[in-house]
């Protein structure tokens, strides 16, 4: 069984364009790399600001911390609410906004899933039907309770477990992002594991060029080029952690339905986008609906533009995206 894992993997999307950074600092934080690129002014005390924000947002809202908020949530379903950091509250909210807008494609409450799997683990599993019936009760938005006057939250069934894996990363890019603007700085590039934000245009005030990662070559090779300026850009696919079986590829975006890995012609799901924690969740939950559902979401969000890579090579883009495919397997077919 071959398990491939973020651990394991520098970059998520290439940077293309002649680009000289006048500095960057790379670091570990949240599950993935997390790597900031600052031009014009990288600053030191700036680095720092920024990747103590993110470490700060990994040690409230990781599973793998036992004295994150999420972790003191999880250990409490079932007996009591959880007071926890406003920040937490406040992704937590957001989350529950995107399971119902999604009619619980997108559910933050799939950590039992993800255990059973153990696709965040170095030994993941095909789970047996019954074991994957016994959890999915489990799996449902509705039974998170939100207090806001005492930014406490419970879950109401014993088993119950939050995970964030879907939208922390891209309220810590926002967040990066935040420090980056208050500083002043013009131009910079914010990439937490794939959820990319790119701050400004090119010194040569063209828009900065982002490589779309081929959903089945080896990490870095691209399918095409998207141009954006002061834009976010996420992307949820099959290669971001899998395992094979058998001939099966089996990866980590989970459809809460049925409890099996999402299925349905997809290779990947591109959003773009203003907010990061928006992409991110809205990433996943197009991987998850898939194309024909998609439009589902669009009646709720201005300014959003997607990159559906079908498994067959095909590509769909939305109107307002500037994309260009550079590897000739790949074709448009809008
Ligand atoms: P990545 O983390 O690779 O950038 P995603 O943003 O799509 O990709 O998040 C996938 C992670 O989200 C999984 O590893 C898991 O922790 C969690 N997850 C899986 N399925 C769902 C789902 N249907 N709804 C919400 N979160 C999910
Ligand atoms: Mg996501």
């Amino acid at each position: 069984m071959a398990f491939k894992s973020k651990i394991f993997i520098l970059v998520f999307i290439l940077f293309i364009g002649c680009m000289q950074p006048e500095s960057s600092r790379v670091d570990f934080a949240l599950g993935t790399v997390c790597s900031i690129t600052l031009f014009d002014q990288g600053l030191d005390s700036i680095y720092n600001e920024i990747f103590a924000r993110i470490h700060e947002i990994e040690s409230l809202m990781s599973v793998n911390i036992p004295s994150s908020d999420i972790s003191r949530i999880n250990k409490a379903a079932g007996i009591e609410p959880v007071q926890v950091h406003k920040d937490t509250f406040m992704v937590i909210e957001r989350a529950v906004y995107f399971a119902e807008l999604s009619g619980g494609a997108f559910d933050p409450t799939v950590g039992p899933l993800v255990s059973l799997w153990g696709i965040n683990r170095d030994e993941p599993r095909v789970p047996s039907q019954d074991e994957i019936d016994a959890v999915l009760p489990l799996i449902n938005w509705r039974n998170i309770k939100l207090d806001s006057q005492t930014s406490s939250v419970y879950l109401t069934q014993k088993g119950m477990a939050l995970d964030l894996g879907s939208i922390a990363k891209g309220y810590a890019a926002d967040e990066a992002a935040a420090i980056i603007r208050k500083a002043g700085i013009e131009r910079a590039i914010v990439d937490l594991g794939g959820n990319i934000i790119m701050i400004g245009e090119r010194k040569d005030k063209n828009p900065w060029r982002v490589g779309i990662q081929n959903p089945i070559e080896k990490r870095g090779a691209v399918i095409g080029v998207l141009q954006i300026t002061e834009k976010t850009v996420v992307t949820s696919g099959i290669y971001e952690r899998y395992f094979d079986k058998d001939g099966i590829r089996y990866h980590h975006i989970f459809d809460p339905s049925n409890g099996y890995p999402a299925k349905n012609g997809l290779l990947s799901a591109t959003v773009v986008t203003d907010i990061s924690m928006d992409a991110d969740a809205l990433s996943t939950i197009l991987f998850v609906l898939g194309y024909e559902k998609r439009m589902v979401l669009f009646n709720y969000l201005p300014n959003t533009e997607t990159i559906f890579v079908f498994q067959d090579n095909s590509i769909r883009t939305t109107d307002g995206v500037n994309f260009t495919v550079t590897d000739s397997t790949f074709f448009i077919k809008n």
